[in-house]
């Protein structure tokens, strides 16, 4: 590159390039969102050199008050939205506006594939998730056909401007501008000249961005020479409460949120105590794409005296109420507080424990009051919102009244003092089954005893309910046990009224009914030898002629699956297997085991066969394919000559 000759082209990181392709092509309505976009980065600039200003206040110098301008141009149909934020320079604009450096942009890549898709069917979803994903900028293409960028860095001296079609890719040359700040220029395509239009500029700006802080001024052109401030300019959450409209508050969630959904609970309380502080927090009602994405940002912004400090504070929120959004505004921390020095910051430590009290004691409002609303907000943040369980001791009471669960014993949801309510005469304990999903792990056979007696045991479908159930062990004193565990006994479980007299037929002491079976046992432990841990009679099954439990010491069976999964564990332990003394197959078995003494081939196929028909209903492989069809044949043959 020769200093005079200076223009630089650059392609577009592929991502971006996929994504204008989109952006062009199917996000044909709501297009006025871009002045939403523009406006929002312009603040952000804005909030940016605040907070850099307060180490180096020199940076402010020169210029007056932040502000965002909207000048439009009939003649050259241009449309101009500028800021005196913080600018960027060279290097920022090919960054910034070249790439996308976010966490998880294949997955979104990929939901946007999917969402467009979609739109070509009709919907408009894509909108929804390039808001989710935060690449506004790029949306001035839904209304350029070249797009402008002018900026000067604050507190740099050299002005450069990036050009693009939106076609693959951008120059980069050296520009002017009287100071520091960005001009964002819009060459408006034929059928976007609407936006030239002051009353319409005025109506989206007043619908979008009047929460924004910083005045947006659309200045005035030949017919109409006034400037005209557009918005209050006024910090949304500093506002009274009973002067704010739902859409207000909305778009503020959209705009810190990055999502287009409606908020499923809006908090906005003014604290005042030991620390005061403000907060106006939105839970929303969709699910982000990246709630599990491991470096996913925080989002909710912490301001102090109305100055943006961070919008990547755990020090904030914990990791389990990672779905609210929404801003903190204190002015009991220092200003001067470094980032990096929150983590330890005793006020935002009791900020912290005042938002996390805030917001459960609503959940429980809404869960008692709203229990079909609230389920809605289960169903999209109850797997993170149990974390808490095992993160946050402190508050691990208040959760265990929030958490729901699926179970045999009710439709819907349940919550935990519910099933307690529901426990039978005997039942000392809260049975619960964990597994992939509700739907599997209700056809499980451990369950068939527990159905049979009418004792509800609980669905444990979500991954991180392993990790809690072992810190939490107990509610109201009753421990939480595995149905698919040892060291259930169901026998001294009162059943319903009506089952008396099979639960008479079942209550039969173990010996009685284990009576005759000690040979098939001993024939079927020599059998499978360390295949299996041990093999013992049931009291859980009804139907199903065996099963496979975990011992009582052991882990639970769907817990080692996932660390095998995770490569935390390199294998499965051996688990005892449980057969039904009530069911024909194993009576017969029984017979023959008494007859031959013990030793018979028919037996040890009948073994394997079974283990291997356990390890299926669990969703494991058969141990040994090829001896699994050889015995199966063998089997089926010797059924057939009979
Ligand atoms: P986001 O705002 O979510 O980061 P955008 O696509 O809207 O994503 O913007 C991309 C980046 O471009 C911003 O993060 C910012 O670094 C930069 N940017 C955009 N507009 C401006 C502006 N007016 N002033 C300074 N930087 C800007
Ligand atoms: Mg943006």
């Amino acid at each position: 590159m020769t200093e005079t000759a200076s223009k630089e082209t650059f392609s577009f990181q592929a991502e971006v390039g996929k994504l204008l392709d989109i952006v062009a092509h199917s996000l044909y309505s709501h297009k006025e969102i871009f002045l939403r976009e523009l406006i929002s980065n312009a603040s952000d600039a804005c909030d940016k050199l605040r907070y850099e200003a307060l180490t180096k206040p020199d940076l402010l110098a020169g210029e007056g008050e932040f502000r965002i301008e909207i000048a439009t141009d009939a003649k050259a149909k241009t449309l101009t939205i500028s800021d005196n934020g913080v600018g960027m320079n060279k290097d920022d604009l090919i960054d910034a506006l070249g790439t996308i450096a976010r966490s998880g942009t294949q997955a979104f890549m990929q939901a946007l594939k999917d969402a467009a898709q979609k739109a070509e069917k009709g919907g408009d979803a894509g909108v929804n998730l390039i808001g989710q994903f935060g690449v506004g900028f790029y949306s001035a293409f839904m209304v350029a056909d070249t797009v402008e960028v002018t900026s000067r860095r604050a507190g740099g001296d050299t002005t450069w401007r990036w050009t693009s079609d939106g076609k693959g890719a951008f120059e980069i040359e050296p520009a002017a501008r009287a100071g520091r700040g960005t001009d964002v220029v819009l060459h408006l395509k034929k059928d976007a000249k609407e936006y030239l239009d002051a009353p319409r500029l005025e109506n989206i700006v007043r619908r979008y961005s009047d929460h924004i802080a910083v005045p947006v001024i659309l200045k005035g052109t030949e017919k109409d020479a006034e400037d005209r401030t557009l918005n209050s300019a006024l910090a949304l959450w500093t506002r009274d409460k009973k002067d704010i409209t739902d859409e207000q508050y909305a778009e503020l969630y959209h705009h810190v949120g990055m999502a287009y959904d409606e908020p499923w609970m809006t908090l906005h309380n003014k604290v005042e105590g030991v620390v005061s502080y403000t907060n106006l927090l939105f839970i929303p009602t969709e699910r982000p794409f990246n709630l599990f994405h491991p470096d996913r940002k925080g989002s909710v912004k912490l301001y102090v005296k109305r100055v943006f400090i961070t919008d990547d504070c755990d020090a904030l929120v914990p990791g389990y109420l990672r779905f609210l959004k929404g801003v903190v505004d204190s002015e009991d921390i220092d200003l001067n507080v470094s980032r990096e020095m929150l983590q330890e910051n005793p006020a935002l430590r009791k900020i912290k424990s005042g938002l996390v009290k805030r917001v459960l004691g609503e959940l429980a409002k809404k869960a008692e009051k709203a229990p079909d609303d609230y389920a809605k907000f289960w169903e999209t943040f109850g797997m993170v919102l149990k974390e808490g369980l095992h993160e946050d001791f402190e508050n691990r009471e208040k959760l265990l009244d929030l958490v729901r669960f699926r179970s045999s014993g009710a439709d819907g949801w349940t919550s935990l003092a519910d099933y307690v309510g529901r426990m039978k005469d005997g039942q000392d304990a809260i049975y619960y089954i964990s597994g992939e999903d509700a739907e599997q792990v209700a056809k499980s056979p451990q369950l068939e005893g527990f159905r049979a007696k009418g004792v509800e045991v609980l669905y444990m479908t979500d991954p991180v309910d392993e990790f809690w159930l072992s810190a939490v062990g107990a509610f109201s004193e009753k421990p939480f046990k595995s149905a698919t565990r040892g060291g259930v006994d169901l026998s001294k479980i009162k059943g319903a009224e009506a089952d008396k007299a099979a639960d008479e037929q079942k209550d039969k002491p173990a010996e009685e009914k284990a009576a005759g079976l000690d040979p098939l046992i001993a024939a079927f432990k020599v059998a499978l030898g360390d295949k299996v841990k041990d093999v013992r009679l049931s009291d859980r099954l009804t139907e199903s002629p065996v099963c496979l439990i975990a011992d009582e010491q052991g882990l639970d069976m769907h817990l080692e699956r996932l660390l095998k999964q995770h490569k935390q564990i390199d294998g499965l332990s051996a688990r005892v297997l449980e057969i039904n003394p009530t069911h024909p197959l194993i009576k017969r078995l029984a017979g023959v085991a008494e007859e031959k003494k013990g030793g018979d081939p028919i037996l040890d196929d009948a073994a394997f066969l079974l283990l291997d028909q356990a390890r299926i209903v669990e969703g494991e492989p058969v141990l040994d394919p090829q001896a699994f069809t050889r015995r199966m044949s063998n089997v089926m043959q010797k059924g057939l000559a009979a």
